[in-house]
């Protein structure tokens, strides 16, 4: 008897616990797996802003994906995934397609610009290893820079972040840390450099409890970070942004460096293939199975759920990317076994923690406020566990962060 055919796209947090619940789950001859990512490795995003500031290097943030996968089960495939075909069930590949019987689409998020004039072009995006490689290397050089120009340039040490939603801010904790290290290095004197950080929204990381939010906006304020509230990004060009607050208080300003946080939205595949989908992100039915489409499965940024005790989206996170890989392995196991019943899938939202640095950070864990090293330690273990939950100890030992206060 032919096997069913697994496909799934992409190896970040959805995709790995998938099939890695999946190979445990499954026999050697009951199902074809195979695994495309663009990468022959994962990398930790939520790692992404460490590496970005230059706090971390990108080799830490990222593992073989063949550490994990057992190959006896799941066939890896480095490629980039084009558009799905629904009517014909294939992907197409930039070099080639594959045929499935179920698909998991998890390709995780592109950042969102909103056809914002100009951020395509000129912003920076902590959006994977190599754009976080690329904005380290780019304010290093600015720093490097800096002193051998006869004319000095301001811009050259204005660094802008735009968005204090959680990538924002974890940014910025990180670079205050940073950028007195590059001084030193540079001979560039700390005062010269401008950290600014525009949010649109009347506070810093909307919506978060104000009392974490004024710890973290009175550290980083401390450590030279300068917040434009209520202002947005209007415009970029080479030179720098077109900020507004309000109607009429337009304001330029010159900055090399423009790194956007301002949003996500899911892959663009979603969208060319034809998926309905809210900003690349399709509505799910509760067993993770897209509308009209009993064959595909979508978990990650590249889903929606409604949070019902709001009428509103969950944020999308890796922590739900993660629990919903799970439920998602159990349902194919189902399917693949001709089980009528699919899991239905709840989010189980444990809390969220936004660090500040290595050793700072605030959050809200399984009910409780905390702030500083407290956070901070929950943070590191957060980031030990998800490694924990895909590869075990030996991914722990190998990339775990055991730099506790
Ligand atoms: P990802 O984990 O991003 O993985 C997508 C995978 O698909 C990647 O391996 C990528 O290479 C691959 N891929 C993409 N396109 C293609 C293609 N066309 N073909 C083949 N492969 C492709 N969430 C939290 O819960 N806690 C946090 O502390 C947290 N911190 C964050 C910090 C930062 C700086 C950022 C940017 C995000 C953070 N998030 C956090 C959000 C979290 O990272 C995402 O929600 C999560 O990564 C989504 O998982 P995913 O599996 O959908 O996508
Ligand atoms: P976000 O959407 O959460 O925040 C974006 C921020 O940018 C918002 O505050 C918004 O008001 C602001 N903004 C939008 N347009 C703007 C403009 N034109 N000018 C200025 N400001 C503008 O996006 P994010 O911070 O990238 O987070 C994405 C997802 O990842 C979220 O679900 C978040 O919870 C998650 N995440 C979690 C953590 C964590 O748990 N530690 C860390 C990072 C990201």
């Amino acid at each position: 008897m032919r096997k069913p055919k697994i496909v799934v796209l992409g190896a970040g947090y959805g995709g790995l616990m998938t099939v890695t619940r999946l190979q445990k789950a499954v026999g050697v001859n009951e199902v074809d797996i195979t695994l495309v990512n663009k990468n022959d490795y994962h990398y930790e995003t939520t790692w992404l802003h460490e590496a970005s500031a230059g706090t971390l290097h990108h080799d830490r943030v990222r593992y073989n994906i063949s550490d994990v996968i057992d190959k006896s089960k799941v066939d890896f495939v480095q490629d980039t995934a084009v558009e799905v075909n629904t009517v014909d069930k294939k992907v197409i590949l930039e070099n080639g397609e594959l045929t499935y019987d179920y698909l998991v689409v998890a390709l995780g998020a592109e950042s969102e610009t909103f056809g914002i004039k100009g951020i395509k072009e000129h912003a920076f995006s902590i959006i994977n290893v190599n754009a976080a490689r690329q904005i380290r290397e780019h304010i290093e050089y600015q720093f490097a820079t800096y002193n051998t120009e006869e004319e000095k340039k301001d811009e050259r040490l204005t660094i802008v972040v735009g968005g204090a939603g959680f990538t924002g801010i974890e940014f910025l904790g990180e670079l205050v840390n940073r950028i007195p290290e590059l001084c030193n290095e540079y001979d560039v004197d700390f005062h010269k450099v401008k950290l600014l950080c525009v949010e649109a929204a009347p506070m810093v990381l909307p919506g978060f409890d104000p009392e974490l939010v004024n710890y973290a906006v009175s550290k980083l304020e401390k450590k030279g970070v300068t917040f434009m509230i209520g202002t947005a990004i209007k415009e970029m060009n080479e030179t720098g942004i077109v900020v507004a607050k309000g109607e009429d208080q337009v304001e330029e300003i010159k900055a090399n460096t423009v790194v956007w946080a301002a949003g996500v939205r899911g892959n663009s595949i979603i969208e060319k293939s034809g998926f309905e989908a809210m900003r690349g992100r399709v509505k799910v039915n509760p067993d993770l199975r897209a509308p009209g489409h009993d064959d595909v499965f979508i978990v990650g940024d590249c889903s929606l759920m409604i949070n019902e005790e709001i009428n509103r989206p969950y944020p999308p996170t890796a922590q739900i990317a993660m629990q919903q890989g799970e439920v998602c392995a159990r349902n194919l196991v189902a399917l693949v076994r001709n089980k009528a019943e699919l899991e239905t899938f709840t989010p189980d939202i444990k809390g969220s923690v936004c660090s500040l640095g290595h050793d700072d950070a605030i959050g809200v864990a399984f009910g409780k406020k905390m702030v500083g090293g407290k956070a901070s330690f929950m943070k590191k273990m957060i980031d030990n566990r998800a490694l924990f939950l895909v590869g075990g100890a030996p991914l722990v030992l190998k990339k775990g962060k055991f730099n506790i206060l």
